[in-house]
């Protein structure tokens, strides 16, 4: 058996990133999701275990010192990381894995993965369609809201170093195009 890949899905907040991997996974049961670990609260909706390991920065400090972290980085006010172990484990069983990650993780990523490693930045139509989406899903504060429309510039910028770029216009054709980037349809 083959190793696993590690499909990295990137791209600014409101993108649609989300909604487009569950989809994928929803028709694929061969691929997972890594469960990355974070100090952000929960949002409506959100299930511990399944979109995030919910934590308090203690927990997650104690495991970048114990080297349980893939990455991590720090995004907005909150900490956010891939934990090491369930990774090594499915690339050792032929397992793809999609990692939700910003840039600066992905960049990480890359440094440990060269081989079997798929990148993939999502940008959404345009701008305004960015602005009303994260306002649309009406979970963050204002203040969240202005960080994560700054940091989307600045994320943008990397979006030449990832091996594709799909723009997220509707949700299916999306979904087709990743579907072939990963399995090479
Ligand atoms: P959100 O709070 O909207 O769920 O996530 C904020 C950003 O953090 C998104 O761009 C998401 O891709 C990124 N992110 C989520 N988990 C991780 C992680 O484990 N590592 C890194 N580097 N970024 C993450």
């Amino acid at each position: 058996m083959g190793l696993g890949k590690l499909v990295i899905v990137s791209g600014p907040s409101g993108c649609g990133k989300g909604t487009v991997i569950s989809e994928l996974l929803k028709r694929h049961s061969d691929l997972k999701l890594s469960v990355s670990m974070t100090t952000r609260k929960p949002r409506k909706g959100e299930t511990d275990g399944v979109h995030y390991h919910f934590t308090d920065v203690r927990t997650f400090e104690k495991l970048i010192e114990n080297g349980g972290l893939l990455e991590y980085i720090k995004y907005t006010e909150n900490y956010y990381g891939t934990p090491k172990q369930p990774i090594d484990d499915a690339v050792k069983n032929g397992i793809t894995v999609i990692l939700d990650i910003e840039v600066e993780g992905a960049e990480n990523v890359r440094k440990r993965f060269d081989n079997n490693l798929i990148t993939i930045f999502m940008l959404p139509p345009n701008d305004e369609v960015l602005e009303s989406r994260l306002r649309g899903r009406a979970t963050e504060s204002e203040n969240e809201i202005e960080l994560r429309l700054k940091r989307a510039q600045e994320e943008i910028k990397f979006k030449d170093k990832y091996d594709y770029i799909v723009i997220n216009d509707e949700i299916d054709k999306t979904v087709s195009e990743i579907e072939q980037i990963i399995y090479n349809k």
